[in-house]
């Protein structure tokens, strides 16, 4: 890659930012398809995004991805926002415009539908999803937002009352009443961090134990790409959906905003990012 005066920038910010595999994708993206582009890791502490972002548009970024823990003062900075951001109420997603104004979007419950499209399964009647932080609202908002009927269960169950009564739907039900429910779901969602690193620390295999035999179960933690609820649920011999689809698709949207092309999700890119996430 020969970086030149016309190269166009992107990249993401976050503190930490080192353990991101967006720059992985990007740049192999920008060299498959013969963009003169590049995207690049931008470590910065709490309380100075704003100042970043500033400097970054003046410099002439296209635009940039911001993840833990900026995504809600991303929300606050940007002069407007997508739908999707709207109601993840986070923006992961930001276009530096040619007027000088940005854009925010989030794109995590798109990426996650995307996933799930990918992955042939169809439209959810009901989900189960677990967990209340950023990634659980996005993937609620965007399942019902798509006509799905959804339950919410979370540890701390105060945080999925606030999350169902911010996304004015769905219902909430007690961290370990969620398996008994589990029989009259079609899909069920790890939206929490349990299994991140590969941890076991729950009892996924008898929680699963009144799963109907069509249940889809779904992670989005992604390293390992084999979480121990993916585990889990392939003994019982449930259909899954890992989260590796759902990082590579939640890039897609701001990649071509920046780039002016709508990448595919090859096996090639998969392979990239497991091959890193393996520590190789
Ligand atoms: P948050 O910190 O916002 O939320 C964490 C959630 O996990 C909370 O609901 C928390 O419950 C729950 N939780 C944590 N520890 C436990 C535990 N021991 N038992 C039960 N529940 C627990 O994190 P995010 O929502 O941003 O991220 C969650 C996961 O999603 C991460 O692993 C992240 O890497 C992954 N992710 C994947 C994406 C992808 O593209 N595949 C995109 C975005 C995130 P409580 O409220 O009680 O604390």
């Amino acid at each position: 890659m020969t970086i030149t005066g016309t190269t166009k920038l992107a990249g993401v910010i976050g503190w930490p930012v080192e353990h991101s595999r967006s720059p992985l994708l990007h740049n192999h993206w920008c060299a498959s398809h013969d963009i003169d582009g590049a995207y690049v890791p931008l470590p910065v502490p709490p309380g100075s995004l704003d100042v970043a972002l500033r400097g970054l548009q003046v410099a002439g970024f296209r635009g940039v991805n911001v993840t833990i823990p900026h995504k809600e003062d991303a929300f606050r900075f940007v002069d407007r926002k997508t739908q999707s951001a709207l109601r993840a109420g986070a923006v992961n997603t930001i276009v530096f415009e040619d007027d000088g104004t940005t854009t925010g979007d989030c794109t995590d419950g798109k990426g996650f539908l995307a996933n799930l499209h990918a992955h042939d399964v169809g439209k959810s009647r009901h989900a189960m999803i677990l967990g209340a932080g950023g990634a659980a609202r996005a993937v609620a908002a965007a399942l019902l937002d798509s006509g799905c009927r959804i339950t919410i269960a979370n540890r701390t169950l105060q945080r999925a009352i606030a999350l169902r009564d911010a996304l004015k739907g769905g219902e909430v039900v007690e961290w370990d009443a969620w398996p008994g429910q589990l029989a009259s779901c079609d899909l069920l969602v790890n939206a929490t961090s349990l299994g991140l690193g590969g941890s076991a620390g729950y009892d996924w295999s008898g929680s699963l134990s009144g799963a109907a035999p069509d249940l889809i179960v779904s992670d989005v933690v992604y390293a390992p790409l084999m979480t121990p609820l993916l585990q889990a649920a392939r003994m019982r011999d449930l259909k899954i959906v890992d989260g590796l689809g759902m990082l590579i698709q939640q890039a897609r949207a701001g990649f071509n905003a920046w780039f002016g092309i709508l990448p595919q999700v090859d096996d090639t890119a998969r392979a990239l990012l497991l091959h890193s996430l393996n520590g190789n």
